[in-house]
C-alpha cells in the first residue's frame, strides 16, 4: 500500500478521534460546571457519553480515539484552573472507568443494548457498576496522594455517583437516534400536543411528568424523588424506548441539580454533605431503573405479541393472509366501499393440474411451488390490495377502486406470470405451473357479504377450468 492509501485509510479514525475530543471536552466542561466546590461534579455525562461513542462509532475507539479523549479531559480541567497532576489523576480515573466499562458492554448482546428486552436493563446496571467501580479504586488513590480525603469515602462517593451518572445517561447515550429520527420523533410530539383532543392523550404522560417535576419544586422534601415516578412509568408505556430514555436521563438530571441544592442549603452548618449527597445520586440511579425495566418489559411484550399476530393471520407456507385472517379485513373492504359507492374487483385463482407436481415430484416439490406462486402473485399487486391463500392451491385476491379493463389486464398478468414461473428440482427438472382465475367487478351501493362474492369468483373459476384452464373468466 502506498503511504497516501495508508494516509486515507486513516481518515476516518482521524476524524473519529478529534469527534471524540470534542465530545469529551464540551461534556466535561459542561460537568466541571455544576461542580460544587470541593465534591465531585453534580452532572458528569462525560464518561457515559464517551463510553457510548466508542461502542456505537467504531471509528472512534482507536488509540487515536483515546488520546484524543485524554486530551479532551485534561484541557477541559486546565482551562477551568486545575493543575495539571490534578487533571491527570481526574482523567486516569475517568478513562479506568470507561475502559472497564467498554470491557463488559462488549460482552452485551446488541439487541440489549437497545434496551430492547429486559435483561438489557439488568446489564445496563453491572457495566455501570463496574465502570464507576474502576473510577472509584483510582479515587482511592486520588483522596490519598492529592485531596488528603478519607480513602474508604471517597470510594463510595466517587463510585456512587459514577453509577448514577452512567445509569442515567447510558440509556439515551444508547438508544439516541439520528437526528432527523429525533427530529421526526419531535415533531410526531408537537403534532400530539397540537393536534385534536384524541390525539392530546398522546402528550398527556410527558404533560403529567412536567406537573409531577413542579412539585418537587414546589412540595419538596424527603419523599420528592419519587414524585415523578408515576409519570415515568407512564411514559414508559407509552413512548418509544430512546424517547424514554430521553425523558428518565432530563427528569433525572433535573432532579439531581434540584435536590442537591435543596439538600446543600438546607444543611447545618459544619455537617458533612457526602452521605446525603451520595443518597441522592443512588437514589437517582434506582429511580430510572424501574421504569426503563417497564419499558423494556412492554417492548418486548409488544414484540411478541406482534410476532404472535403475524403467525396467527399468516400462512406459515406463503407468509399470505390466512383464510380467517382474510374474510374479516376483506368484508371491512367490501363496507368501506359499498359506503364510497366504489368498485370493486375479486378473484379466486387456483393452480392447475397441482396433484399431479405432488405426485411426480413430492410434496416438497409442490410446497416450493406453491411458494414460489404466491411471491410472483405478490409483486403485480398494490400495497392496498387483500391477497389470502384460501387453503390448499387455492387463492383470492381483492382490488379496490380498480377500472374493469385495468382488472383485466391486471388478471392476465397474473395469469402469464404464474405460467413462466417455474423451480427446478434436486433432479435438475424444471416445473411449470398454471393458474385458472376466476373474477367478478362490482359497482358496490349496499352492503353486501363478501362470502357470496368469493362464491361467484368461485364459479367463474369453475368455469376457467371447465374451458380448459390456464384462463380467465370474468362473470
Ligand atoms: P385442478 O386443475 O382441477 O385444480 O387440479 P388439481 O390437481 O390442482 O386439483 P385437486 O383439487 O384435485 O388437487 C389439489 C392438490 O393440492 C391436492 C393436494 O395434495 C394439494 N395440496 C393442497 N395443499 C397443499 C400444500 O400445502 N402443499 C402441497 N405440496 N400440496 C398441497
Ligand atoms: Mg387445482
Ligand atoms: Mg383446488
Amino acid at each position: 500500500m502506498t503511504s497516501r492509501a495508508a494516509f486515507i485509510g486513516y481518515v476516518p479514525y482521524l476524524i473519529g478521534a478529534i469527534g471524540v475530543a470534542i465530545l469529551v471536552f464540551a461534556a466535561a466542561l459542561f460537568g466541571i460546571l455544576t461542580r460544587p466546590d470541593g465534591l465531585l461534579a453534580v452532572l458528569w455525562p462525560a464518561n457515559a457519553l464517551l463510553l457510548a461513542a466508542f461502542v456505537r462509532v467504531p471509528t472512534m475507539n482507536s488509540p487515536i480515539g483515546w488520546l484524543g479523549a485524554i486530551a479532551g479531559f485534561i484541557c477541559a480541567d486546565l482551562i477551568t484552573g486545575s493543575d495539571i497532576n490534578k487533571a491527570a489523576w481526574l482523567t486516569l480515573a475517568n478513562m479506568v472507568g470507561v475502559a472497564v466499562g467498554l470491557v463488559l458492554i462488549r460482552r452485551w448482546d446488541a439487541q440489549d443494548r437497545k434496551l430492547r428486552r429486559p435483561e438489557g436493563i439488568l446489564y445496563l446496571c453491572l457495566v455501570g457498576l463496574a465502570a464507576a467501580f474502576g473510577s472509584g479504586l483510582v479515587g482511592i488513590v486520588i483522596a490519598i496522594v492529592l485531596f488528603k480525603s478519607d480513602p474508604g469515602m471517597t470510594f463510595l462517593f466517587w463510585t456512587s455517583t459514577e453509577f448514577a451518572n452512567y445509569v442515567i445517561i447510558l440509556p439515551f447515550a444508547l438508544t439516541v437516534t439520528r437526528w432527523p429520527t429525533i427530529q421526526k420523533s419531535c415533531l410526531g410530539l408537537m403534532e400530539t400536543v397540537k393536534g385534536d383532543l384524541r390525539q392530546l392523550r398522546g402528550s398527556l404522560p410527558v404533560v403529567s411528568l412536567g406537573v409531577s417535576l413542579v412539585m418537587v419544586g414546589f412540595v419538596g422534601g424527603p419523599g420528592a424523588i419519587v414524585f415523578p415516578l408515576p409519570a415515568l412509568l407512564w411514559c414508559a408505556l407509552n413512548y418509544r424506548i430512546n424517547l424514554v430514555a430521553l425523558l428518565m436521563m432530563l427528569t433525572s438530571l433535573w432532579l439531581m441539580v434540584e435536590l442537591e441544592l435543596d439538600f446543600l442549603v438546607n444543611l447545618p452548618e459544619g455537617d458533612d454533605p457526602y452521605y446525603g449527597v451520595m443518597s441522592i445520586r443512588i437514589g437517582l440511579a434506582m429511580l430510572v431503573l424501574g421504569p426503563l425495566t417497564v419499558a423494556s418489559i412492554d417492548r418486548a411484550r409488544t414484540a411478541l405479541v406482534e410476532r404472535l399476530d403475524h403467525a396467527a393471520n399468516h400462512d406459515f407456507l406463503t407468509g399470505i393472509l390466512t383464510r380467517g385472517a382474510f374474510m374479516p379485513l376483506g368484508q371491512e373492504m367490501v363496507d368501506r366501499i359499498a359506503e364510497e359507492k366504489g368498485r370493486l374487483t375479486i378473484m379466486v385463482m387456483d393452480l392447475d393440474h397441482f396433484k399431479r407436481i405432488n405426485d411426480d415430484h413430492g410434496h416438497a416439490s409442490g410446497d416450493r411451488v406453491l411458494v414460489e406462486v404466491s411471491r410472483v402473485i405478490q409483486r403485480s399487486l398494490r400495497a392496498g390490495d387483500l391477497f389470502a391463500r384460501l387453503g390448499g392451491e387455492e387463492f383470492a385476491i381483492l382490488v379496490p377502486n380498480i377500472a374493469p379493463a385495468d382488472a383485466q389486464g391486471l388478471a392476465q398478468r397474473i395469469r402469464k406470470a404464474v405460467e413462466e414461473t417455474s423451480i427446478e428440482t434436486r433432479n435438475e427438472i424444471r416445473l411449470h405451473s398454471s393458474v385458472s382465475i376466476g373474477m367478478i367487478c362490482r359497482e358496490l351501493d349496499a352492503p353486501v357479504a363478501l362470502d357470496s362474492l368469493v362464491n361467484e369468483a368461485d364459479k367463474a373459476m369453475y368455469e376457467a377450468k371447465r374451458a380448459g384452464r390456464n384462463r380467465v373468466v370474468q362473470l
